[in-house]
């Protein structure tokens, strides 16, 4: 009965561009397909950028380890990647993804996200919607989520920040800086409790020792402080030390891990922690608006990022390694010592120029780098990083012959990300 009555349905319209058993059942020709909508000065069918050209240029660019482009493999994945979505739950390369980097972590659940500073801030939004407000986060004071992140704490969180410069210059400890500065919840309305204690790791491409981390963790967990790690660049920590990311992982409650900076992901972090925290931080990522559809191919980039670049980055660690000790052996200073991973600070004052006139003469022959801080990256350039030991050479040899460098043309500098 069902079928009878719905036989007597007419068909709803075809699309505009008729199907193959149209032109077999009339024996016409189909229309052509709608012209393409022509947006207003758009240039892009006649303009096609010059990738083989980019990648050259970024293999030239020190200026940071998110300045890579995307590979072909990248592409080849995203064509096969699911397109469900992710907003419903619905993408199984998402799904699959997340599984993979909590289980590589030792976390019951991840969630991909767009940035680093959503996933840090997302972490520390969650831990702290479950606690009375007021509330303290206790950090370097170099740490990207208290100077690079725009303040977002206090806006998105209501929460402040105590920003501690470690007492020995490279890394907070539990008996000089943390012990000290915590704020304990002692029923005294004047102070403002510490309820996370957020490290970074590398912070400035600087290792952190791990038995301090653990240290500072066993004592701040006994006190019931949550553990937060910026672990943009973990990554480089396992390559350079060679410890799991799980181990790396273990003395914190929530990890952030950027597949962009380092691995080379067109988009994303990826957070992981406890499945109720995971829960809790999917929804704040969709009131913040951070909830994506079908984010399956950028999802797919990214796991190619972790298969093919993470393995690349010991070989970025040597080369900072082989740049450092051939511009120290030149007199150049390295103000942080010898680069741990894949980021070395220079000073070549004692040369007699300025590391502004050396970025200047590197951005003539089209060499970006922001000194003090150079970055070496997955698609750097061997001959790249020789050269910029080469133009040292030069300008080293300019000062011993004349006295002073020839100046380059204006450099503007940018900060450091
Ligand atoms: C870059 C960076 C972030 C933030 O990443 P975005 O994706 O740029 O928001 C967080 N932490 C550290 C240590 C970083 O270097």
């Amino acid at each position: 009965m069902s079928s009878s009555s719905s036989s007597r349905i007419a068909n709803p319209p075809s699309p505009p561009s008729s199907s193959a058993t149209t032109t077999a059942t009339t024996g016409v020709q189909p229309p052509p397909p709608p012209a393409r909508f022509q947006l207003p000065n758009s240039s892009s069918s006649t303009s096609t950028p010059d990738n083989a050209e980019m990648l050259r240029s970024v293999g030239r660019d020190f200026r940071s380890d998110t300045v890579t482009i995307p590979t072909d493999r990248m592409f080849t994945e995203m064509a096969l990647a699911s397109r469900g979505d992710d907003v419903f739950q619905e993408d199984t390369t998402t799904a699959d993804f997340e599984a993979s980097i909590a289980a590589l972590t030792g976390k019951e659940s991840g969630l991909y996200v767009v940035s680093g500073t959503a996933s840090n801030q997302l972490a520390l939004r969650t831990h702290l919607a479950k606690c009375m407000p007021p509330s303290s986060v206790l950090m370097d004071s170099r740490a990207h989520i208290h100077a690079h992140e725009a303040g977002a704490l206090a806006m998105i969180s209501q929460a402040t920040t105590l920003a501690i410069k470690p007492a020995n210059g490279r890394h907070l400890t539990w008996e000089e800086d943390v012990a000290p500065n915590l704020v304990p919840d002692t029923g005294d309305i004047h102070l403002c409790p510490t309820r996370v204690v957020a490290l970074e790791n590398t912070l400035w491409g600087t290792i952190f020792p791990h038995e301090e981390l653990e240290k500072i963790s066993r004592e701040c967990r006994s006190r019931g402080i949550l553990m937060h790690l910026d672990g943009a660049r973990l990554w480089n920590v396992s390559a350079k030390t060679g410890k799991s990311m799980r181990e790396l992982c273990e003395p914190f409650d929530t990890v952030s891990l950027c597949l962009s900076k380092g691995l080379g992901a067109p988009v994303g972090s990826i957070l992981v922690g406890p499945n109720s925290f995971t829960r809790s931080a999917r929804h704040f990522r969709k009131l913040l608006g951070g909830g994506v559809r079908q984010i399956g191919p950028l999802v797919a980039a990214a796991r190619v990022a972790v298969e093919d670049h993470f393995p690349k980055l010991p070989h970025t660690h040597s080369l900072a390694s082989w740049l450092a000790s051939q511009l120290s052996s030149l007199g150049v200073k390295l103000p942080n010592g010898e680069p741990e991973t894949n980021m070395l600070f220079v000073d070549v004052q004692p040369l007699g120029f300025t590391n502004d006139q050396l970025n200047a003469r590197l951005a003539e022959e089209g060499i970006k780098t922001w000194a003090p801080r150079i970055v070496v990256h997955h698609q750097i350039e061997a001959s790249a990083v020789k050269r910029v030991v080469e133009v040292v050479v030069e300008m080293k040899g300019e000062v011993e012959r004349e006295g002073k460098i020839r100046e380059a043309g204006p450099y503007k500098k940018k900060g450091m990300y």
